[in-house]
């Protein structure tokens, strides 16, 4: 019997592959919470294009309102660049970061074996400055972050605070301290001396409240460079937005591509929000072959998060139990897509973490 009131978890689908990758990640977390006696009410909302067509925006009145009521929210990718050049259609991602103050984005990247990884021992977590830095659509509160003056000159603005630099340092050095206590600081205070000097000054800042945890250095280009050769090297990461937007889908390809990569949004508050690194791939959708594995993972990292954040065992007990499952698909062949080196579709894969979710259960106290 659940001895906690149910986590509310809300259920966006988004556009394309969202369609189907959000609803298996649904179907196996709470497959997983009802073995573990974890109570959780989840709660579809629409969002993105199928919200426009239906109900006149992408992103319904209310959305925000009734978010904010939740405990944590799964997104699915959003396909904003397809679509129409209406108002009504906007890109929810920026809202929605900023909206619940969900600066950082913590993207972990994983080697296992037999999917084409590029080395066998891969465990890393880049942790993404998510609310300022280049984005325009979310280094502003009105207009944009980057403007033409004349016919011939753009600007592009990067914002970096103090604050937004303190914020995500202090998650990152957290993260860091439940792993390796190492943490390394991608920048290029060499060029960017005022903005990325502050980000790092700000890192080291908040590295006097974690004396535990080393912290070093590392200039992104060198850093892009021996994230290849060498990823080994690296434990928990920090960096600006746009260097961890770039950064992460080159770990990304280091494990098999963008349906190995997955991410959870925190920030101070006591919200999450599941988000897989990669786009809507409007090129595979319907197909059954999208990679479900990066939602799931990112889906997973909540309901841990959730349970840590809270005090609920139960959760952290539906998590390991969804991460047994994981495991289990992820080794056989005939349980992974084909953008892994597998022979299966997304309806193996989800089929074959629920068979051994099933299979390995115990009943809860
Ligand atoms: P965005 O800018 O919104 O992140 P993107 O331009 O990076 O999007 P994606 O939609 O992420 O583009 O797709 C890039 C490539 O990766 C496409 O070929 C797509 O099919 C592939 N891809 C993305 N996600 C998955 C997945 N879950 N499974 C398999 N392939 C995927």
């Amino acid at each position: 019997m659940a001895s906690h009131p149910p986590l509310r978890i809300g259920v966006l689908n988004g556009d394309d592959i969202g369609h189907e990758i959000v609803p298996a990640a649904h179907r196996i977390a709470s497959a997983a919470a009802q073995a573990c006696g974890l109570a959780i009410d989840w709660r579809p909302m629409p969002l993105g294009r199928k919200a426009l067509d239906e109900l006149g925006h992408t992103m319904p009145p209310g959305t925000l309102e009734t978010l904010g009521t939740l405990d944590g929210f799964i997104l699915g990718p959003i396909g904003h660049q397809a679509y129409p050049k209406v108002p009504e259609a906007i890109n929810p991602h920026p809202i929605l970061r900023k909206s619940f103050d969900l600066f950082a984005n913590v993207r972990p990247t994983r080697s296992y074996p037999g999917l084409g990884c590029l080395y066998d021992d891969i465990d890393l977590v880049i942790v993404r400055e998510n609310n300022e830095g280049f984005q325009p659509d979310r280094n502003v509160v009105a207009g944009c972050g980057e403007f033409r003056p004349t016919h011939d000159t753009t600007i592009s603005v990067r914002v970096i605070t103090r604050e937004g630099s303190r914020k995500v340092a202090r998650a990152a050095f957290e993260i860091a301290r439940a792993r390796k206590k190492r943490l390394t600081v991608v920048h290029k205070n060499t060029v960017f001396k005022l903005g990325c000097g502050m980000f790092v000054e700000e890192c080291y800042e908040a590295g006097k409240e974690f004396p535990d945890v080393a912290i070093e250095e590392v200039i992104v280009d060198t850093f892009a460079m021996k994230l290849v050769r060498e990823p080994q090297r690296f434990d928990t990461v920090v960096t600006t937005n746009m260097f961890g937007d770039i950064l992460t889908d080159e770990a990304a390809g280091l494990v098999g591509g963008l349906g190995m990569a997955p991410g959870l949004c925190i920030g101070r508050g006591d919200i999450a929000m599941a988000q897989a690194t990669h786009g809507s791939a409007p090129d595979i959708a319907g197909k059954g072959i999208a990679n479900p594995y990066a939602m799931i993972e990112s889906t997973r990292m909540l309901i841990e998060w959730l349970g840590r954040r809270r005090g609920i065992p139960a959760a952290g007990e539906a998590a390991a139990l969804m991460k047994a499952g994981i495991d289990a698909a992820l080794a056989d062949p005939a349980t992974r897509t084909p953008d892994i080196r597998g022979t299966g579709t997304q309806t193996d894969m989800v089929d074959g973490i629920l068979k051994f979710m099933e299979n390995h259960a115990h009943a809860p106290a």
